[in-house]
């Protein structure tokens, strides 16, 4: 029996095509039409049509016209439109917002970097997260076009909704960010775990962007990880896979975590957790220098400055890196023992201290891998401080090159 194509069947299976094509011309960057049938096996007709609604449609693509022939036909040269096309990736940390404007191969055009203030509350920061925009739109040139905002933030995250559906970090539950931002801007806005969208910036734009098995740990305020699994970012049942700061690392610990358990890695091993290690050795004058760095004053105490008078040979702080680089290597080994990973990149503000906790860490992880898992390599995160921005923008990049906020527009 002949088999009836509904129009619901041709429309996917050219919107499918259409994905191929402009995937090749991304991943090519200049590419000549008769290339393009070959590679994608598509009919010289078909790739006429798909190419010229990515040129006058979606303006993602242009044509340079006739290219050099070698015998036969000139070529007609296509290339990815990536200038004029923009993302505004943002990463609404508990310290600070920060938010970058880049074109659609990530070259950074503008960055903005504004302290959180959590204290000012929740419309503070909405309204900060709309200035931050505001800005990056204004140093946009006039004809170029903003196609998303990718958010990241820290916290249990329905990425499908954009409902937060708690913060520690923020004391946040339930929040429907996306309507707050939306009804005060024309513009499509998506959000992530920052940790998964670290791990996603990583898979989509990182030095080793070919790796398919790989975890990212994101030390910070908190914990957390992002990871990724035969290529694919781990999500989970109910979209919340990687809470990587709430496995036990000592199940005798009196420290009680934020999220009411105890010896939670995050409680035992976080930015937050070196900071009042630093305060209490301040307290019982174990440390010299930290009082020094400090002036004496308790509230200028960071795991960046314990970090600072640990690299000048201050015992009590560098004690505080030995104990925490422990807990890590135990998580760690977790990860490393249950999925194998190639890498696992470490990021986050502690992450930032450099050496002194890498070098803790190459020292005793091996107390926690098995043999088939010590191969892993343990190294920072290819971004830096700029991670989950680069992974918000990978977010939107990935829905571009997808065509979802195209077809998102026409609805
Ligand atoms: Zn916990």
């Amino acid at each position: 029996m002949k088999k009836e194509y509904s129009k619901m069947d041709v429309s996917l299976l050219h919107l499918a095509n259409k994905k191929v094509v402009l995937r090749l011309i991304k991943d090519h960057d200049e590419i000549s039409r008769s290339v393009l049938a070959k590679k994608s096996g598509l009919t010289p007709p078909s790739i006429t049509r798909i190419v010229d609604e990515l040129i006058t449609k979606d303006q993602l693509v242009k044509s340079l016209g006739v290219g050099d022939s070698s015998g036969g036909r000139p070529p007609l040269i296509v290339k990815f439109k990536n200038q004029n096309n923009l993302i505004i990736g943002i990463d609404l940390g508990a310290t600070y917002i920060r938010g970058c404007l880049v074109d659609l191969n990530a070259n950074f055009i503008s960055e903005i970097q504004v302290p959180t203030e959590l204290e000012k509350g929740f419309y503070s920061i909405i309204d900060k997260m709309i200035k931050v925009v505001n800005k990056l739109k204004a140093r946009k040139e006039p004809d170029a076009k903003i196609w998303g905002v990718g958010i990241g933030v820290a916290g249990l995250v329905n990425s499908e909704t954009g409902i937060i559906e708690s913060s520690p970090d923020f004391q946040w539950s339930h929040i429907d960010l996306r309507k707050e931002l939306e009804d005060q801007m024309d513009l499509p806005f998506f959000y992530d775990n920052s940790t998964r969208l670290m791990a996603l910036g990583e898979l989509k734009m990182g030095l080793k962007s070919h790796q398919k098995n790989f975890a990212v740990i994101n030390i910070g305020y908190g914990i957390a990880s992002g990871l990724v699994v035969e290529g694919n970012l781990l999500k989970g049942y109910s979209g919340f896979a990687g809470e990587f700061g709430h496995i036990s690392v000592d199940t005798d610990s009196e420290v009680q975590c934020k999220c009411g358990m105890y010896g939670c890695l995050e409680a035992l091993a976080s930015g937050r957790r070196i900071a009042s290690l630093g305060k209490l050795a301040l307290a019982n004058g174990s440390s010299g220098l930290l009082e020094k760095l400090s002036m004496g004053k308790e509230e200028l105490i960071t795991a960046e400055l314990v970090a600072k008078a640990a690299k000048k040979g201050d015992e009590a702080s560098l004690k505080i890196y030995e104990e925490v680089a422990e807990y890590l290597c135990k998580g760690i080994g977790t990860i490393a023992n249950l999925l194998n990973p190639e890498t696992v990149y470490v990021g986050g503000g502690v992450s930032l201290s450099g050496d002194l906790l890498f070098d803790l860490i190459e020292k005793k992880k091996g107390k926690y891998l098995l043999p088939a898992s010590s191969n892993v390599a343990i190294r920072p995160s290819t971004f830096g401080d700029q991670a989950t921005s680069i992974g918000a923008v990978s977010l939107i990049l990935e829905k571009v090159l997808n065509l979802e906020l195209s077809s998102l527009e026409e609805g």
